[in-house]
């Protein structure tokens, strides 16, 4: 299917629920979902409304929030210690007394990071900047002769943990992580299976990372996309919604239906 072919969500919420064949864990993502997409990611904080909808849907489901932020930032920025909160893509979930299988790379991320700050110590401009569960070396400040040393030595370091870490390259970042094959939808259905059985998942979001949690999640519940309705873009969710203000609207539909 298309965006722009999909019902949308408020206008069918009935048909949404009825899909569902049992009681909704609800999936959300952060950014673009219950955020509206600001110039700069700092801003994004979810209104009083949205944080008091979460809340009280938290009550009579379980809610965790899904995004490619941090987790502590997640955490942090959201405020309700009832939700459950998975950062970096789903890969680092905060689920008590359930440690996500990417927890076994901790360590190997742990001595990259050691590892890059002692190579590139001396290198004026060069960044290493530690997440969760990856580790990245930047080198947009440093001088432009010098940018293959930075880069050199995280394919160095990436090379010291093969095959358990991976390297994402983006615009002068090289991000090292965990080589697993996991995404949202490896984290949604992970967290489902320990949620105890009898869980329909209902998915929000807005990102390309969010088609693979609607493809993982297509035979068990119902995704929703938010995107602008004319979007000929190809997805993986049954629904849409337009945008933030409308998943605030469908999510407090949902804690009135839901008790
Ligand atoms: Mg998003």
């Amino acid at each position: 299917m298309t965006v722009d072919t999909l019902p949308d969500a408020l206008d069918h919420f009935d048909a949404v629920m009825d899909a569902l064949a049992a009681k909704p864990a609800l999936f959300v993502d952060y950014d673009g979902t219950l955020t509206p997409i600001v110039a700069h990611p700092d801003l994004a904080i979810p209104s009083p409304q949205a944080k008091q909808v979460l809340s009280s849907l938290a009550r009579r489901m379980p809610v965790a929030v899904i995004s490619g932020r941090d987790r502590a930032e997640l955490e942090r920025r959201i405020g309700l210690p009832e939700l459950i909160y998975a950062g970096c893509h789903g890969l680092d979930i905060g689920l008590p007394g359930a440690p996500a299988p990417a927890e076994a790379f901790r360590p190997a991320i742990d001595a990259a990071e050691a590892s890059l700050r002692a190579r590139l110590s001396g290198l004026q401009g060069a960044l290493v900047e530690r997440k969760a569960l990856s580790v990245a070396a930047h080198w947009r400040q440093v001088e432009p002769a010098r940018a293959a040393e930075v880069r050199d030595a995280a394919a160095q370091v990436l090379a010291e943990h093969a095959p358990n870490l991976t390297a994402i390259p983006g615009k002068m970042v090289l991000e090292l992580r965990p080589a697993l094959d996991w995404g949202k939808g490896h984290a949604a259905l992970w967290l489902l299976d320990r949620l105890g059985a009898d869980h329909a998942p209902l998915f929000l979001g807005d990102d390309v990372t969010d088609e693979d949690a609607f493809r993982a999640i297509a035979s068990r519940g119902i995704g929703i996309v938010v995107a602008d309705p004319t979007d000929p873009r190809p997805t993986a969710a049954s629904f849409r919604l337009p945008d933030p203000a409308a998943v605030l609207a469908f999510l407090e539909r949902l804690g009135l239906v839901v008790g």
